[in-house]
């Protein structure tokens, strides 16, 4: 496994291991900063959504940096207000202008919304015959979310985005997607630095001789989810790529395996299974 690794989704399109969020990375420069920095290290997958306003930063950045569009997996994601069969047309139109591309690599809802999600999906296979998204999927979607869905839709979502950590690790859920082949992006793969210094996670990463932020990364990737941590720092973003020459043996695995407190960094209101 290296930077450019991909897993292959259900639709045969290759999405890259490693990519950098932008969740609360700030409009303007520090995004464009952060995106920069990232593809110069390597990084060719950036996930933004249009919730976080920083989608005309990321679109700059990456034509301005020199790597060719089509070597770049850009994911964007549908905001709440904008659920339904037309406003998710048009709120994609509105995402592609705001990116400045002519298609998205991975549209996700960004959350299942009650009484929404239905025709919401809808478009989004609409979209996805239009080929204006190369792949369509979910994220914050529970095993409940995901078997409403699966039981009306004619196309199967290729990917679901959920938290998860070792203090949140959601073996059923993920167990669920994958054997339906919905791969798997590990979001908050950090604990967005809460927990950080865990005396476990600090016990491995001194073993390695790598920093906790390493460990958790690695323990995603080993796991075979897609991981995407965040910085807006230069020197973390490049730490944060430092995770492609060193492996976690299997008891370390078991540690961070065994360290679940189903403890979620969204706010308690945002607790995916409390959707309806
Ligand atoms: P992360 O777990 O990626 O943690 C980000 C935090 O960790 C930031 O405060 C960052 O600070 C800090 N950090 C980054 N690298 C290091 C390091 N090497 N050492 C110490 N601290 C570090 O949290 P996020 O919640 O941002 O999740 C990652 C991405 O997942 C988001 O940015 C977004 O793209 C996506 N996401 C999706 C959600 C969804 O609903 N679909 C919800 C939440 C996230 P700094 O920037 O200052 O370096």
């Amino acid at each position: 496994m290296n930077i450019g690794s991909t897993i292959k989704l259900s639709n045969g399109v290759e999405i890259p291991v490693l990519g950098l969020g932008t969740f609360r990375s700030e409009k303007g420069v520090e995004t464009q900063k952060a995106v920069a920095w990232a593809l110069e290290a390597g990084y060719r997958h950036i996930d933004t959504a249009a919730m976080y306003g920083n989608e005309e930063d990321v679109g700059l950045a990456v034509a301005q940096s020199g790597v060719r569009r089509e070597d770049v997996f850009i994911t964007t994601k549908l905001r709440n207000d904008d659920q339904g069969y037309e406003s998710t047309l048009k709120a994609c139109e509105e995402s592609l202008r705001t990116l400045k591309l002519d298609y998205i690599d991975l549209y996700l809802v960004h959350w299942p919304v009650t009484g929404l999600r239905g025709k919401t999906w809808e478009a989004f296979i609409k979209l996805y015959e239009q080929g204006k998204c190369r792949a369509i999927g979910v994220s914050n979607y529970t095993i409940r979310h995901l078997n409403e869905l699966l039981a009306s839709t004619p196309l199967v979502p290729m990917v679901n985005q959920i938290e998860i950590h070792p203090f949140l690790y959601r073996k059923d859920l993920i167990d669920f997607c994958m054997t339906r082949n919905i791969a798997v992006e590990a979001y908050s793969p950090l604990s967005k630095a809460r927990r950080m210094d865990d005396p476990r996670i600090v016990s491995v990463a001194g073993k390695y001789q790598r920093s906790g932020a390493q460990v958790l990364i690695r323990w995603s990737l080993q796991h075979g989810w897609i991981s995407l941590p965040k910085s807006v720092r230069r020197e973390r973003i490049v730490e944060n790529a430092g995770v492609f020459d060193f492996e976690l043996d299997q008891a370390d695995m078991l540690t961070l395996d065994s360290m679940d407190e189903g403890y979620y960094t969204v706010r308690p209101d945002w607790i995916p299974d409390k959707w309806v």
